[in-house]
């Protein structure tokens, strides 16, 4: 009876394009079942997805929280429109379009209830917008699934995601009209802060690596970009380029290697801020001054993912169109250049690339 078969636009095929992961290094185009919405769950068909600096790394070494099994399928930007909805889901039609973020918490442990949904012991992760199709669970249904402007570009939507760890970091790090920012590194993500950081008035320095990169930094809004390959000295060069040589007031490291750490600390001003946002290699440790740490107050922040709230106020930012999305996209891409498009977001060739399934 139709009541208790999933509501399913006509035009849904049996099978679709997608890219499945299988272990480090190795992923595959193919053809496999377009999923079936269950009760509560949402089939997004995807108009666009991005790749982002964790698909690099989930392609190399697989990922400790978002990968639990495999082969599965994967990619986690993306927006697109409602194809199918499970039985009881409220709130979203048909063709409606959406966007949604990779995780949704459990909002009833520990971390949760004190108001640290980032820190959920139980983070559901969503894979999948390597494909035509994506099933999205009812627990993420419910909450981080997001209806878009009509004005929005599927494009700029797909930013939900790693804008809602940029602004959920720049909050963790205080960050104020007033201050000076360096940020290290000029990936995706270190634009992206570097925008935002900008819209809150911020001054900002960038420093990083590659020529398309760099050129985007400025695009971005720094006033000072270092080339790190090319400079002797890049913590004398960024603190040079702050008021009196003291350093900046806040660093964002944006790179995920712990020489970059280390700079960071090395790099912020007496009593300054550094977050550090880039994860490592597991394993990885960094050296310290102890003298700065203690007789100078620095202040060292972890920061990690986002929350429900950063997720709501990075679709008001997109809504209002003032980042500028389109010069991180660097390249436009079919599914089955995949692989292509990871590589050469690794050798720093490419930006995000919007894959197009
Ligand atoms: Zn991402
Ligand atoms: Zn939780």
């Amino acid at each position: 009876m139709a009541r208790s078969a999933p509501r399913r636009g006509a035009s849904i095929p049996a099978r679709m394009r997608a890219v499945t992961f299988h272990g480090p290094g190795d992923i595959r185009y193919g053809t496999i079942p377009v999923p079936r919405p269950g009760p509560g769950e949402v089939l997004v068909r995807v108009e666009v997805a991005l790749t982002c600096a964790t698909d690099v790394k989930t392609f190399r070494r697989g990922h400790p929280v978002m990968i639990q099994e495999i082969p599965t399928v994967f990619g986690h930007e993306f927006a697109g429109a409602v194809a199918a909805l499970g039985k009881g889901v409220e709130g979203f039609a048909l063709g409606q379009r959406v966007v949604a973020a990779n995780s949704v918490p459990c909002f009833a442990c520990e971390a949760c209830r004190g108001g640290r949904e980032n820190l959920c012991d139980r983070l559901l992760f969503l894979n999948g917008a390597f494909a035509e199709y994506v099933r999205i669970p009812a627990a993420l249904a419910a909450v981080n699934l997001l209806p878009l402007p009509d004005d929005l570009p599927a494009r700029e939507a797909a930013f939900l995601e790693p804008l809602a760890c940029a602004l959920h970091a720049l909050d963790r790090a205080g960050v104020r009209a007033e201050d000076t920012v360096a940020i290290l590194g000029t990936g995706p993500l270190g634009l992206l802060l570097l925008q935002a950081a900008r819209l809150r008035g911020a001054r900002c320095i960038a420093a990083g690596r590659g020529t398309l990169r760099l050129s985007r930094a400025y695009a971005s809004g720094a006033e000072v970009v270092v080339d790190v390959g090319a400079s002797p000295d890049p913590v004398a060069a960024i603190r040079e380029r702050t008021a009196g040589g003291l350093g900046p007031d806040i660093v964002i490291e944006a790179v995920g290697r712990p020489e970059a750490w280390e700079q960071a600390a090395a790099i912020v001003r007496k009593g300054g801020t550094v977050l550090f946002f880039g994860g490592c290699a597991p394993g990885t440790e960094i050296r310290l001054d102890t003298r700065r740490l203690h007789y100078e107050e620095l202040t060292l922040l972890g920061v990690f993912h986002h929350t429900t709230a950063h997720v709501r106020q990075a679709l008001h930012l997109l809504a209002g169109r003032r980042l500028a999305l389109e010069s991180l996209i660097s390249h436009e891409m079919s599914l089955k250049d995949l692989e292509a498009a990871l590589t050469a977001m690794e050798r720093r060739e490419a930006l995000k690339v919007a894959i197009i399934p």
